[in-house]
């Protein structure tokens, strides 16, 4: 009897690192956690990450084997298979290829976390069935990934598709990327305690964060005084949400997706950030654009939606290496 084929899905963030295996049908039949512990050298990642990842393997039992390994990690590139210059982590350059390739001679694809979340709803969430679609995370700070035509765009060097560093203000915010008014220095966690901060100089609203000091507010924090009825923190959830659907306009105009399909923790406070996005959004759309575009929350709620990302993205690697031998 042959055995079950599956794939390692890995995400790297800048504390932990999160890893599972995953069947083709999207099911996550074992995941657990490291440290990425930065500050040592890749090599010593990568050994640690071989060794957990075969500790896994032999835990769900000799039925299984391992088809590929697919990577999510902050600026990722498809093409080259490296980490270059990693927001979070203290590497510069890693070639994750030939790291990878001193343990395991098999499939390896890596992209950015936010390409992986748009495979991972491609393959088993909100947007099985749809060719054209965006996905945005909204978490400390705004990532995309675009599908247009049932295929992922990676673009000319394989980095396309950062929607969250398009300026919306010209004069706006400065982001950590250098320039001023990024997207997601406005529509993300952080973005969303900078503008509670700016509503706490610029208005005499009465709210009860007032009395956090900044360093300690969190974007919990106001969702959990908005669902009480703060006024401030509504008007930064309102202030949070027009700005991205103001941006996502172009975007639609760029791509005329089906749907845009939201995940992150931002992104869980549901319609206190998508409605006022979608007024927005239609308000700014080219008519032809108007009452088409779905904006949607994540479908990916079991398991982990980073790792299921990672998972999709070996094996859409992998039906196309099928599709072209075959
Ligand atoms: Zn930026």
């Amino acid at each position: 009897m042959s055995k079950k084929k599956v794939v390692l899905g890995v995400d790297i963030g800048g504390t932990n690192t999160k890893f599972g295996l995953v069947d083709r049908e999207g099911n996550c039949l074992a995941t657990s956690t490291m440290e990425t512990a930065s500050h040592r050298p890749p090599g010593h990642f990568f050994g640690r990450l071989h060794e957990n990842s075969n500790r896994l393997l032999e835990n769900i039992g000799e039925d299984c084997e391992l088809a590929g390994v697919g990577i999510g990690a902050p600026n990722a590139n498809f093409y080259k298979g490296t980490l270059e210059n990693p927001p979070n982590l203290d590497w510069d350059y890693v070639d994750i290829r030939a790291e990878m390739g001193k343990y395991r001679p098999l499939p390896l694809a890596v992209t950015n976390d936010a390409n992986a979340a748009a495979l991972g709803e491609m393959f088993f969430g909100a947007a099985r069935g749809m060719k054209d679609f965006i996905v945005i995370t909204l978490g400390t700070g705004l990532g995309s990934g675009i599908v247009a035509n049932g295929a992922l765009i990676y673009g000319a060097d394989g980095l396309a598709g950062e929607i969250g560093h398009t300026t919306v203000f010209p004069d706006g915010r400065l982001c950590k990327c250098g320039r001023l008014g990024c997207l997601e220095t406005y529509a993300s966690a952080t973005g969303l305690c900078r503008t509670v901060q700016e509503l706490f100089c610029n208005t005499m609203t009465p709210s009860e964060l007032r009395s956090v000091c900044f360093r300690d507010l969190t974007a919990e924090m106001v969702y959990k005084a908005a669902l009480g009825g703060d006024p401030l923190a509504l008007e930064a959830f309102r202030f949070t949400g027009h700005v991205l659907g103001m941006k996502l306009a172009d975007s639609v105009a760029h791509l005329s997706p089906e749907a845009i399909i939201f995940s992150g923790g931002l992104a869980d406070a549901g319609d206190m950030v998508l409605e006022p996005a979608r007024q927005a959004m239609e308000e700014q759309l080219f008519p032809i654009y108007r009452n088409k575009v779905k904006l949607i929350q994540t479908r990916l709620t079991q398991g982990n939606p980073a790792v299921l990302g990672a998972g999709a993205l070996i094996w859409s690697v992998l039906e196309k290496e099928h599709a072209q031998t075959s």
